[in-house]
């Protein structure tokens, strides 16, 4: 017996005695990974001259034993070999089960919303078994290997027989209790059910051997008061519909189909935040299904995150993630394209050079911005959310590409208004700038609080213009690559050359500045280094004295730029 890894042991528990009540997403999680399976099985064939399949044959098998009260998910994919049984199911395979352990948002957060942001997986099967059997062989192997625990301690491993590579996941059914019917699933009814539900546009064949019911043909010596006779027999149903989501029209699918399928797809707790479908014909054909997250994945900003939508052609997967597909600024969305203009075998090095897949990347991108603009302008809320958790991206989007992009992305951002203590866009800052403000101010620090109180927020303040509040490392970066917005200029408050000040204002500085030299003088002196100037500023209001910077970099930057690595 193998003990599971501790943090596998945390999550199995959580599974076990949950507080999780959609138990019976366990059906679909095991028809994902089987899918998967035999995803990655096709996938070996195409770059693989070794491996030849037969696409046709390619399916998933469900099927129920009522007396043993087994559900089995069966599938002729990949396959694992002993090893590949013991790090897979042995411990958490989720990408993001590392942050389980440390993380404090996670730990803050309630049980439901651990196990949904690490999606369910292969253990969602302890919501309903009490014990689980896989039987797995790997594709190019001859030998078989059984995995089977009980949810509890932990598992055995052990030599086993299976004809053909694939996997059988055979579950044992827990004993219905008052408030739990597990008997519901061990029904053709309830299983189809399931799977038509949850797992609906799966490529590849779901098929149940069913039992059906036929007329006996009338004997021909039947006489007048014959009465027709039946019989049972067993066929073999695909119950998925399998043609993909994506090439169905918006006004086919309902809202709650596309949500599942995102949810199953892409590994999510939560429904998307919007759903772009684009069928796009003539030139360039492809369908396209696009989703905006409504929370990013944990990894979202970190160097372990590879961006990109899975790309088909004529319902065939040839990429899990092309890269190429969606730009850096909208890598947090998700989905699907599908083109028939494309040839299967296009390489990872080719896809670069493919004028086709450009076009259609350059399509996916104005969509995703024509949606956001809508979802800015009709759904306040919903677009302030989708802001706080992305536009990190957008903004990063207009750093890197120099500006490039500005027009595109810089009516999407949002930033933090002193004046409104809310959040607003640059065209509505621009709206609200009273006669005689010649620029977009903005400060940048570590938080509102001490933002606010900064004597040049104060000045400007004073004068009555507003002020963008940025707390982010990336927004001065960002202003600077933007330059300009609405052919305003876009400065930094903090920044020396401020005309803030009218002429009198100057001009009394100014006499104040000659009138103290002396002891300005000693200042200098003392400070040495420190300081290349000291003089006498228009920007204080109720304090003393300010530091500030005499070039195009602010303090602020100049803190972050010190702090980064070479
Ligand atoms: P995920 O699918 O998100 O990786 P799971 O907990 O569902 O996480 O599955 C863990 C791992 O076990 C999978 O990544 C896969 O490598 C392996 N696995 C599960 N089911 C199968 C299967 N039917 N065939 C082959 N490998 C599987
Ligand atoms: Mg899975």
């Amino acid at each position: 017996m193998r003990k599971f890894k501790t943090e596998s042991k945390k999550l199995l528990d959580l599974m076990i005695n949950s507080i999780y009540t959609n138990r019976e997403i366990f059906l679909r999680e095991l028809i994902s990974n089987a899918s998967d399976a035999v995803d990655k099985l096709y996938f070996k064939s195409l770059t693989d001259d070794a491996v030849v399949i037969d696409r046709s044959e390619l399916a998933i098998e469900v099927s129920f034993d009522k007396e043993a009260r087994t559900i089995t998910v069966s599938d002729n994919g990949i396959g694992m070999t002993a090893d590949e049984l013991e790090k897979f199911l042995g411990t958490i395979a989720h990408s993001g089960s590392e942050q389980f352990k440390g993380d404090p948002e996670v730990a803050a957060s309630t049980e439901a919303d651990i196990i949904g942001q690490f999606g369910v997986g292969f253990y969602s099967s302890f919501m309903v078994a009490k014990s689980v059997r896989v039987v797995s062989r790997a594709y190019g192997s001859d030998e078989a290997s059984c995995w089977s625990s009980n949810g509890i301690e932990g598992y055995t491993i052990s030599p086993a027989e299976r004809a053909t590579h694939g996997t059988d996941v055979i579950m044992t059914l827990k004993d219905s209790t008052e408030e739990e019917d597990y008997d519901a699933y061990l029904s053709e009814w309830g299983l189809k059910d399931l799977i038509r539900r949850y797992s609906n546009y799966v490529r590849y064949p779901i098929k149940m051997t069913v039992t059906k019911r036929r007329p006996i043909p009338k004997p021909e010596d039947a006489g007048e008061d014959y009465v027709q006779q039946y019989e049972d027999y067993t066929d073999v149903e695909t119950v998925n519909s399998m043609v993909p989501i994506w090439k169905r029209r918006k006004s086919d699918v309902t809202q709650e189909d596309y949500d599942e399928f995102y949810k199953s797809d892409f590994h999510d707790f939560t429904e998307p935040a919007r759903t772009i479908s684009v069928h796009a014909e003539g030139a360039l054909s492809y369908d396209a299904l696009l989703f905006v997250p409504k929370r990013p994945p944990f990894d979202l900003y970190s160097r372990d995150y590879e961006k990109g939508l899975a790309l088909y052609s004529s319902n065939v997967l040839i990429m899990n993630k092309c890269a190429e597909l969606l730009p850096d600024h909208y890598m947090f969305v998700r989905g699907v394209v599908d083109s028939s203009d494309l040839t299967l075998n296009i390489s990872r090095e080719t896809l670069q050079h493919n004028s086709q897949l450009r076009a259609i990347a350059n399509k996916v991108e104005k969509k995703i911005t024509a949606e956001l603009e809508k979802m800015r302008d009709n759904d306040r809320e919903d677009y302030e959310a989708f802001f706080e958790h992305f536009g990190r991206a957008l903004k990063f989007g207009i750093y890197t590409s120099y500006g490039a992009k500005s027009d595109e992305l810089s009516g999407l951002l949002m930033f933090y208004s002193a004046s409104k203590k809310c959040m607003v866009t640059l065209a509505e800052y621009v709206e609200a700038m009273p006669e005689g403000q010649g620029a977009i101010y903005y400060a940048c620090g570590e938080s509102l609080a001490h933002l606010d109180k900064l004597p040049m927020v104060k000045a400007a303040r004073a004068k009555g213009f507003d002020v963008l509040l940025c707390t982010e490392d990336v927004d001065e970066f960002c202003f600077q690559a933007l330059g300009r917005f609405d052919d305003r200029e876009i400065a930094n408050v903090a920044g020396a050359d401020l005309d803030l000040a009218t002429d009198e204002e100057k001009a009394a500085a100014e006499e104040a500045s000659k009138a103290n030299e002396g002891m300005f003088e000693k200042m200098r002196d003392m400070l040495g280094e420190s300081v290349s100037k000291v003089v006498v500023s228009t920007r204080l209001t109720d304090v003393p004295a300010a530091l500030t910077t005499a070039g195009p970099i602010s303090l602020e930057m100049e803190k972050l730029l010190s702090r980064m690595p070479d």
